[in-house]
């Protein structure tokens, strides 16, 4: 058994080559950061590496993680700029004994020694949403953070091996030096190949304050289903933080245990996945919420298109 799911439709096109992989027997981790580098690399996704947007000052600042299901090894950087590939400095750094999770000026001098390579990640398309949102907010004053969407995979190969990856440019209008959930691992992303892994999408100030990737692996260990682990930890956790704060941020959760079987569970309508497994070619799903559980649609041919369309659509200066 092989499998591969990711939080969003942007995941579809890196499921599809890390598929290809783990049927010819490749490694997961392989194909998972061949995965993540694919969205990194397309300029018209607008919350992963090139093409991201950026922090309030303009600048491009990336969160990425990796995990290594058998032998716990994670790597992550916060907040990295000038990169074209995140996620594999973060790889790389799981491989090293200690300084696993590096930031900034850190991660970044890191990167450059170790020969990644550099890029200017602020897309002209970025720079007009940047300066459109400016103006909006100077003209609605409204808070200016609008957007965020993180690229979250777990892996399973025919080994058995299990990995997890996330990468991200985080909140957009973020205050420079701000790190999500992303790269935190427990909060982010969790993978043991013993049992399975889980990865996030939503508000990384909320997700953190939950553990919630932890939680679903947690739950999976207990011997649920990934579907009913993310389902009750997503809204047990959303139920507490409103209850005590009065609001959950956004929170989307996808799970894969050892077995290949998956589940995703979320507190937003028009959450989309990615999933591929050794019984099932890649498809993009929706997850809608009936009577409480969550209810996954295969996207319409219609919904694919569009989804392109609006993403590509020239952009105008307001
Ligand atoms: N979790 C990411 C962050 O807060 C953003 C997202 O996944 O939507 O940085």
């Amino acid at each position: 058994m092989w499998g591969i799911i990711a939080t969003w439709r942007m995941a579809v096109e890196g499921i599809g080559k890390a598929s290809e992989m783990l049927k010819a027997e490749g490694d997961a981790g392989d194909a998972i950061e061949t995965a993540i580098k694919e969205v990194e690399d397309f300029p018209y996704y607008k919350s992963v590496g090139y093409g991201g947007l950026p922090n309030e000052e303009m600048e491009v600042e990336l969160d990425a993680a990796y995990m290594d299901g058998d032998t716990l090894d994670i790597g992550a950087v916060g907040a990295i700029k000038d990169f074209a590939n995140p996620i594999s400095i973060a790889r790389r750094l799981s491989r090293e004994s200690v300084n696993n999770f590096l930031v900034g000026e850190g991660a970044e001098k890191f990167a450059h020694r170790e020969g990644f390579e550099r890029k200017n990640m602020l897309s002209d398309r970025a720079k007009i949403h940047y300066r459109n949102r400016v103006k909006e907010v100077q003209e609605q004053e409204i808070k200016p953070y609008s957007g965020h969407d993180t690229v979250g995979m777990v892996c399973l190969d025919t080994h058995g091996k299990m990995t997890a990856a996330t990468s991200t440019s985080g909140l957009f209008m973020k205050k420079k030096g701000r790190v999500g959930d992303s790269p935190v691992s427990g909060s982010g992303f969790y993978v043991d190949s013993m049992v399975g892994g889980a990865t996030a999408t939503g508000l990384g100030e909320d997700v953190m304050k939950g553990c919630v990737s932890y939680e679903i692996v947690r739950l999976m260990k207990e011997g649920m289903h990934p579907q009913a682990a993310c389902e009750k930890a997503v809204q047990m956790f959303d139920e507490t933080l409103r209850r005590r704060r009065g609001k959950a941020g956004d929170m989307s959760l996808v799970a894969m245990n050892n077995k290949g079987e998956w589940g995703v569970a979320t507190n937003i309508e028009g959450f989309s996945f990615a999933v591929a497994t050794a019984d099932q070619e890649p498809i993009v799903y929706l997850t809608k919420q009936v009577d409480g559980k969550c209810v996954h649609e295969v996207a319409s041919q219609e919904w694919l298109d569009n989804y392109m369309k609006t993403r590509t659509a020239p952009l105008v200066e307001k």
